[in-house]
């Protein structure tokens, strides 16, 4: 099944499928006007330099300390690109679980997670994706995922313990209870 299907002249075809939540639009510059699209193209990505520790610093200072850390992370396009799939095993590599609010970081915390955004995202990057997501030739990619749908009830890569799924702000959240807090 696909929702857009492109034809070449040389009779080569691109068929597009969105999982989940997604959509596929074409526009010429200048014309699309959704907020989400406007606002990402305003702000750093997290793989450039531009997304320097002291501009993580602001925004942690920018936000209410009670948002919790997946929010923070993952909403409002406040870091473009970063979504619920990634968010997992950034928390994860640092022991940080998702529900944590912002204002319990400690500078230590804060200064270890920007690195797990960094390190991860471009392990994730130069691995050609997680291994739970194909790419354009249906092949999936070679970074291994921590958490995932696959993960739940599985045991934790650091401690051994059993990886637990919840829902949490419209969306399931993966946590080993003792690795991270
Ligand atoms: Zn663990």
């Amino acid at each position: 099944m696909y929702q857009l299907l492109l034809r070449f002249n040389d009779q080569s075809l691109m068929a597009c499928s969105v999982q989940m939540y997604g959509g596929l639009m074409a526009f010429a510059e200048g014309e699309n006007q959704n907020p989400y699209y406007l606002v990402a193209g305003t702000k750093p990505s997290p793989l450039t330099e531009a997304f320097s520790a002291d501009y993580f610093n602001e925004l942690i200072s920018s936000v209410k300390p009670t948002l919790s850390l997946k929010a923070f992370l993952a909403t409002e396009q406040r870091i473009p690109g970063l979504g619920n799939g990634v968010l997992q095993d950034i928390l994860y590599e640092v022991g940080i679980h998702p529900k944590r609010k912002v204002g319990t970081l400690s500078s230590d915390d804060a200064k270890a997670l920007y690195l797990s955004i960094k390190q991860t995202l471009t392990s994730m990057v130069e691995l050609g994706g997680r291994d739970t997501e194909k790419n354009l030739y249906g092949e999936p990619g070679g970074y291994q995922t921590r958490l995932s749908s696959k993960s739940q009830n599985e045991p934790c890569y650091k401690c051994g313990d059993i990886i637990h799924k919840e829902s949490f702000m419209g969306g399931s959240i993966y946590y080993c209870g003792t690795c991270q807090k």
